[in-house]
């Protein structure tokens, strides 16, 4: 037993050999003290049935412990040496070349705008709903009213997907399917892409926002829609903003109205953004027609409802005196960073 027990000293010498190794070394020292057929330790485990039961556990314990302390100096060491065949070469790394820099992201000004249009309504009790961008003709039209020989419905006015599919012109179709979806009562605030074939200037764009909102329970007035929306004007805009509605024509609602906030910038005396007439117009609205809620199966009798529509673009552009509305849509990071907080492109 005193033979072993020196054996195994001596081979726990040979522990400070493995983290000096190199590949080819380290192989062979494997094989040399834990090879399975001539491995050092191998030996001294195969004479352990030859000792009396006192000595075989002191052998074989002390032998056990050697034997994990070895593999896990293995394990270390070919850890290390891959880890070192991974890194790049000595003199390969430039420490002085300058760092990556950031670019930290941010929303979207237009992004901005809609979240914060529908948290105003959300504290109105307005729920947010989405809907499909392509729908079909019954969706975007004619369960909203529209008569079969509206412009609209021509293919020189709005994109068409093959057959009855269009790309929606609103955010409309939403009050549909959600009037389809939900029994009365329903608040809905709609955020949404929108697709018409209008040109691309200053003021026009083929793509763009729209937020639309719908609210139909028993007993709701005209005097609801004005105060819902003059309540929201006043959230975005200035506190003291006065508001007026003029009568206006939509096939999904009567009576229609826009609805115009006095111009943030003259305070109403007139400056050239409102054209000096002190008004800048904001949102279309009106009392949802009853042959829509009926197109829907809800019963026009008993309910009433209002409905309304704006582009968070114009809103945006307004509020930040933005000439183009194609700024919006090019992703030129030097316009797009003054609103997301100072976030630079990379050089
Ligand atoms: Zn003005």
């Amino acid at each position: 037993m005193g033979d072993l027990l020196a054996a195994l000293a001596s081979l726990r010498e040979r522990l400070t050999e493995i983290p000096q190794a190199d590949e080819r070394r380290l192989q062979e020292l494997k094989t040399e003290l834990l090879g399975r057929k001539a491995g050092a330790l191998t030996e001294i485990l195969r004479a352990l049935p030859a000792l009396d039961a006192d000595s075989r556990k002191a052998v074989g314990g002390a032998a056990n412990a050697l034997k994990r302390e070895l593999e896990e100096a293995f394990d270390a060491r070919e850890r290390a040496l891959k880890r070192a065949a991974a890194a790049p070469p000595p003199g390969g790394l430039d420490l002085t070349m300058p760092g990556r820099p950031q670019w930290p992201a941010g929303l979207h000004l237009i992004t901005q705008v809609v979240d914060e249009i529908c948290d105003v309504f959300r504290e109105l009790g307005f729920t947010r709903a989405v809907g499909p961008e392509a729908e079909t003709e019954r969706y975007n039209f004619y369960a909203l009213n529209f008569p079969t020989d509206h412009p609209a419905l021509d293919a020189q006015d709005s994109f068409y997907l093959g057959g009855d599919v269009v790309l929606r012109t609103h955010t409309s179709p939403v009050q549909i399917r959600t009037l389809e979806a939900y029994p009365p009562p329903v608040r809905v605030v709609i955020p949404g892409r929108c697709y018409r074939r209008d040109p691309f200037d200053a003021s026009h764009s083929p793509v763009f926002e729209q937020i639309e909102g719908l609210a139909v329970d028993e007993g709701i007035t005209f005097v609801d829609l004005k105060a819902t929306l003059a309540a929201f004007a006043r959230r975005v805009f200035a506190r003291d903003t006065t508001v007026r509605f003029r009568p206006s024509y939509f096939p999904f609602t009567e009576p229609s109205a826009e609805m115009d906030v006095q111009c943030q910038l003259c305070k109403g005396s007139g400056c050239p953004a409102c054209k000096q007439s002190g008004w800048m117009e904001i949102l279309g609205s009106g009392m949802v027609h009853p042959a829509v809620l009926e197109n829907c199966g809800v019963d026009s009798e008993k309910y009433t409802g209002f409905a309304w529509g704006m582009g968070p673009e114009r809103i945006a552009m307004l509020r930040h005196g933005i000439p183009d509305i194609r700024l919006f849509l090019e992703s030129d990071v030097r316009f797009l960073a003054q609103f997301t907080g100072g976030g630079e492109a990379p050089r």
